[in-house]
C-alpha cells in the first residue's frame, strides 16, 4: 500500500506518526510491505553500525520473584519450579568466564528477590567493577526506588533493562495483578534515564489482550522516552502460568515491528533476543537483517539454566557459555556479519 509505505519512509526520515499513523503502519501492512520496512530497517543499521552485531553476556543469577506476571514463568506463584539464587562468588566466575571469552558486557538479570537487597546489589556492582574496569555492566532486576538505582549506579552499574511491557493501562492490568502499577514502572524508566543509566525499555509481541491501538501506545511511549535500548521479542507461554492456552507472538510481526524501532531510533542498541531465536530457528539472525544489532547469549551456569524459563522450550539452555558463543557466532557469520569486540555502549549518530 502506498500510504504505509509513506509512512515508512517518513519515520524513516524522522517523522513520528500519530496514534492513528502508528495503528495503521502496525496493522494494515502487507507482507511486501513488511519487508520493505525490514529491509530499509537493515540497511540503516548496517549504514550505522557495519556488519557487525555486539555481544553481551547474561548472568541470570536468581530466579526468586515477588512479584506474579502472568506471563511470567519464574512468578511468585508457581510452585512447580525449582528455585536458585547464585551467591556473589558464582557470578564473579561466571564473569571470569565471560571475560576469557571475550564478552566485555555482563548483564546481571533476575527477578525482584528481597534477598538480594540494593545494599547486596551495590556491593555486588562494586565488585565487579573492582575486577571489570573495562566492562559495562548492565542490570535487569525490575522496579526499585530511585535512591537504589542511584546507588547501583554510583558502584559502577552502566545500563538498566527494564521492558515497559505495555503503555496502555488497562492492558498492563490484564498482564499483572493489581499491586502492580503501570506509574510506577514509568517512573523507575524516567528515573533511570535521568540518573544516566543506558536505559532499555520494551514489550513482547503478542502478548494476550494486546492490540494495534495498545502497540501504537508502545511506540508513542517509546518516542517520548527515547530508550538508548529497546527489548522487544514475541510473546511466548508458560506451561505453569495463568497464559498457558494462549498462542505465542508472531516472529513475522516481530521482525516487522522491531524494524519500525530501528527506523524510529536509528542509535538504539536492539537485541535479537532469545525468544525470537526460541520461536524460529532462524530468528535471530532475521531479527539482525531486519535492523538488531545486538545478540545476548547466556552465562549462567549449566546447573541452573533449565530453572530460569520465563517462557516454555527456551533456546540455549543445553550450550554451555563457550558453545553458545560459537553458534551464534557461526550464525551470525552465515549472514556476513561479526562480533564486535569491546563494550559496545550507545552513541548517538551525533557522537559516531
Ligand atoms: S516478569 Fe520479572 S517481575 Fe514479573 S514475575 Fe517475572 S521475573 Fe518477576
Amino acid at each position: 500500500m502506498e500510504d504505509i509505505r509513506a509512512r515508512i519512509l517518513a519515520l524513516a526520515e524522522g517523522t513520528l506518526p500519530d496514534h492513528a499513523g502508528w495503528v495503521a503502519l502496525i496493522q494494515d501492512a502487507s507482507e511486501e510491505d513488511r519487508l520493505f520496512s525490514r529491509n530499509l530497517a537493515r540497511e540503516r543499521a548496517q549504514a550505522r553500525f557495519g556488519r557487525q552485531v555486539f555481544f553481551r553476556g547474561i548472568i541470570e543469577f536468581t530466579n526468586h520473584c515477588k512479584n506474579d506476571c502472568y506471563y511470567c514463568g519464574i512468578r511468585r506463584s508457581n510452585r512447580e519450579l525449582s528455585r536458585y539464587r547464585l551467591t556473589e562468588d558464582e557470578v564473579l566466575t561466571c564473569c571470569k568466564e565471560g571475560y576469557k571469552l571475550g564478552y566485555r558486557t555482563f548483564v546481571l538479570q533476575g527477578g525482584e528477590d528481597g534477598w538480594w537487597t540494593d545494599e547486596k546489589i551495590t556491593a555486588l556492582v562494586r565488585r565487579i567493577r573492582a575486577a571489570y574496569p573495562d566492562c559495562a555492566i548492565t542490570l535487569s532486576i525490575g522496579e526499585k526506588s530511585r535512591q537504589a538505582y542511584q546507588a547501583f549506579f554510583d558502584a559502577g552499574a552502566d545500563r538498566y533493562l527494564l521492558r515497559h511491557e505495555t503503555a496502555d493501562c488497562a492492558h498492563y492490568g490484564k498482564l499483572h495483578p493489581p499491586a502492580q502499577a503501570l506509574e510506577n514502572r514509568m517512573r523507575c524508566l524516567f528515573d533511570l534515564k535521568e540518573i544516566g543509566y543506558q536505559t532499555g525499555a520494551g514489550m513482547m509481541i503478542g502478548a494476550p489482550y494486546q492490540t494495534a491501538d495498545t502497540l501504537a501506545s508502545d511506540f508513542a511511549f517509546l518516542a517520548k522516552l527515547r530508550p538508548q535500548m529497546v527489548g522487544i521479542g514475541p510473546f511466548l507461554p508458560h506451561r505453569d502460568t495463568p497464559f498457558r492456552e494462549f498462542p505465542a507472538g508472531s516472529a513475522e510481526q516481530t521482525l516487522y515491528l522491531l524494524s519500525l524501532v530501528r527506523l524510529m531510533l536509528p542509535d538504539a542498541l536492539l537485541p535479537a533476543t532469545t525468544a525470537l531465536g526460541t520461536l524460529d530457528g532462524r530468528g535471530r539472525q532475521e531479527g539482525v537483517l531486519s535492523g538488531c544489532n545486538v545478540v545476548m547469549p547466556n552465562l549462567s551456569p549449566m546447573a541452573v539454566r533449565k530453572k530460569y524459563l520465563l517462557y516454555d522450550h527456551k533456546a540455549g539452555t543445553e550450550d554451555s557459555g563457550e558453545s553458545s558463543l560459537q553458534k551464534l557466532r557461526a550464525q551470525m557469520q552465515e549472514i556476513g556479519y561479526a562480533v564486535a569486540v569491546g563494550r559496545g555502549d550507545f552513541t548517538s549518530g551525533r557522537d559516531a
